[in-house]
């Protein structure tokens, strides 16, 4: 069955998003989705927690981490170990590889996301690591280089909002050709590459709601 799945949203239980996990879920609810994934700054959603919040919601909630690497940003979905800020590129990729993680590199062509480039995203390509072509918070021009990049490699490609607020999940998100409407039948069918992003650009007025309610946060953090 064809799940759609939003791989790339952060939330509140970091320092990172400004939505609970419960506001991400209604919105992904309203726009349709099956599911989403958690993937905060340097702080993991665990594959047990996962699954607590997939039975609660009654979405698939996929567990996930985006880990700042010494190179730039790499998503691990069903991280197994601690990834800490700084952690060098290949050591961050070969442990989740080898953990039986899913490593996707998302806005790679991208340096004012801190992607880590076509070259270190080639190579981890190459190493096994899906490439994020479709990222609704990033310009068009680096959404269509990532996606150039993935048809060359012939690697899959996936997509994902990279969301701060909830009303931006599902902007963009992936088709999974799932066997099941659970986290580990999709997590399967994404290691098969049964995948394909759709979805557009977050709207200009979403971005800027954003920028303002995320300098908010971290004010009242302060
Ligand atoms: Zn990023
Ligand atoms: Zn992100």
């Amino acid at each position: 069955m064809r799940l759609r799945i939003d791989l790339h949203v952060h939330s509140s239980k970091s320092e990172d998003g400004c939505s609970t996990i419960a506001e991400i879920a209604e919105s992904a609810r309203e726009r349709g989705l099956d599911g989403f994934a958690i993937t905060d700054h340097d702080a993991p959603l665990i594959y047990g927690e996962a699954c607590e919040l997939s039975d609660e919601l009654q979405l698939v909630v996929l567990p996930g981490i985006e880990v700042s690497t010494a190179s730039g940003h790499i998503l691990i979905l069903d991280p197994r170990r601690d990834f800490r800020k700084g952690i060098g590129l290949s050591e961050a990729l070969n442990g989740a590889l080898s953990d039986g993680s899913v490593v996707i590199i998302p806005h790679p062509t991208d340096p004012l996301s801190h992607g880590i480039g076509e070259k270190l995203a080639e190579d981890a390509a190459k190493s096994g690591a899906i490439i994020e072509s479709l990222n609704a918070s990033t310009l068009n021009r680096f959404n269509a280089s990532a996606q150039k990049l993935a048809e060359r490699l012939s690697v899959p490609a996936v997509g994902g909002s990279d969301a701060h607020i909830a009303k931006a999940v599902g902007d963009a998100y992936t088709v999974v050709d799932s066997k099941g409407v659970d986290a580990e039948s999709v997590l399967i069918a994404i290691k098969k590459g049964l995948t394909a992003p759709e979805g557009r650009q977050t709207r200009k007025s979403t971005s800027l709601e954003t920028i303002f309610k995320r300098a908010k946060r971290r004010i009242n953090i302060k």
